[in-house]
């Protein structure tokens, strides 16, 4: 009887021929189409089997785009990050500003002259094209840039340092996460690390002491995800350039994040910028282009101009380089940076973290009836002050004064909880928050875009 109705079923061909699949064929081409074709006919096949009735040609078309929908949906996509964490590594670091991403969409759409020298018509040097921006931002002599900051502080080690030893404090021989930690990174770029005083107290004495025929240099880390408070004691960056150069040793810095401005005019807590590393005497200096310089993924080494050049050199420099997109974003994220003024209006990472209580909270008041109203039954809505944190182990003490939309179950129910932050995760574009006190947290500090926020709560499939 049910096999009897396996005859109902359309054919490939005829299924291929009809409107929904000529459309199809257009946008994902034959093979694709009839694979996709052939895979819903055999489970409507399994179901006749099973007793159902045989769908209809159109019913079955409809299976077939849902399907070559599911299939071509983009892995990586872009989400709304509401976790408080504003520079979350996990979900991508920092936004570009318009400008860069236009940068990137002229020089992908077209070759370029990564490499060719305009005027000479030869090979040219891809650095150029940010390098003397960098110089002038900074003051430094010379600055290079490669793939992030991890392998910035591995080339400049590799560098300067391969085959003989480095002095690093025992209260800086970090982890960022990832992988990346200092003892790690310094046996793979072929340097022995000679640990220097306690975790929490270190002294110039202990970085003589340490120092041989075999040093290559002398290396501060900054402590950027983590901090040491009580009875502690470092060495300053001008301490320790001076005792290097006192023995015509080079003075690292790995600073982290790296901002290039005095981030207290924007209302927001100190962190050292490269500019005074520089100025207190480091050679080189490396930090990240994704944290708080708000730009694309890169590692930026800067400092003096014949330790730079001997690491354009390096062979490792030519598999640790970044492509012309990244090229594009960091100068015009770097150009920001000549209008101070200006720069918390266009660079989004700024915007976010300077952003105001009042501000934070209008967007809140936005979005908490269409919540209301969509939560209604499951859980209660209510605005309430939070914290934010910057992230990216940039100032990891700091927090920043910020307000959230606070959604907790009507049950109370753990399960629950889980649900409605799944719901969330499953939008459109995916809602991340916090789980928090039996709470589901959206810190809006980050929220630009509340009218798509609330557009797509229509989607939202809840328990
Ligand atoms: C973040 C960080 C790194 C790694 O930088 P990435 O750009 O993430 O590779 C290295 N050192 C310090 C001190 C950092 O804070």
């Amino acid at each position: 009887m049910a096999r009897a109705g396996l005859s109902h079923l359309p054919s490939v061909d005829h299924l291929l021929l009809s409107a929904t699949g000529v459309e199809l064929v257009k946008d994902h081409g034959r093979q694709t189409v009839v694979d996709a074709i052939r895979l819903t006919l055999q489970n409507a096949r399994e179901n006749v089997i099973d007793g159902q009735p045989a769908p209809v040609a159109n019913a079955l078309m409809q299976q077939v785009s849902a399907l070559l929908r599911e299939q071509t949906k983009p892995s990586l996509r872009p989400v709304f990050n509401l976790t408080g964490t504003v520079l979350h590594t996990n979900l991508g670091r920092a936004p570009l500003p318009a400008s860069a991403i236009a940068r990137m969409v002229e020089v992908a759409s077209r070759p370029s002259n990564l490499e060719y020298d305009l005027g000479t018509g030869e090979r040219g040097d891809r650095d150029v094209h940010i390098e003397a921006l960098i110089v002038e931002i900074t003051g430094a002599e010379a600055a290079t840039v490669v793939n992030n900051n991890a392998a910035a502080v591995l080339l400049t080690l590799n560098t300067l340092a391969q085959n003989r030893a480095v002095p690093v404090s025992r209260g800086e021989l970090v982890e960022i996460g990832g992988a990346f930690r200092i003892p790690d990174i310094m046996g793979r770029a072929g340097c022995r690390l000679v640990e220097v005083g306690t975790t929490n107290r270190t002294h110039l004495d202990d970085y003589r002491r340490a120092i041989t025929d075999e040093t290559a240099l002398l290396m501060k880390v900054h402590t950027s995800n983590y901090h040491i408070s009580g009875f502690t004691k470092s060495v300053t960056e001008d301490q320790l350039a001076e005792l290097a150069h006192a023995h015509q040793l080079a003075m690292v810095t790995d600073l982290g994040s790296g901002t290039l401005i005095d981030l207290t005019r924007y209302g927001l807590p100190y962190e050292p910028t490269a500019q005074e590393a520089i100025r207190q005497g480091a050679d080189i200096v490396t930090f990240s282009g994704d944290k708080l310089l708000g730009g694309p993924q890169a590692g930026i080494i800067i400092g003096k101009r014949d330790l730079i050049g001997r690491i354009k050199a390096n062979p490792m420099k030519r598999a640790l380089r970044v492509d012309k997109l990244t090229l594009a974003a960091l100068f015009e994220v770097l150009k920001l940076y000549r209008d101070p003024d200006s720069l918390a209006i266009h660079l989004p990472t700024l915007r976010w973290l300077s952003r105001s209580v009042g501000s934070i909270r209008e967007t809140a008041i936005q979005v908490e009836q269409p919540l209301r109203r969509r939560l209604d039954g499951i859980g209660t809505v209510a605005i309430e002050p939070c914290l934010s944190q910057i992230g990216s182990g940039s100032l990891p003490v700091e927090r920043l004064p910020s307000c959230a939309v606070v959604i907790r179950p009507t049950d109370a129910r753990d399960s629950t909880l889980t649900s409605i932050s799944l719901a969330f995760r499953r939008l459109p574009i995916p809602v991340i928050g916090r789980l928090h006190d039996g709470a589901f947290m959206l810190d809006l500090r980050t929220l630009e875009e509340s009218a798509e926020f609330i557009h797509q709560l229509s989607h939202l499939s809840l328990p």
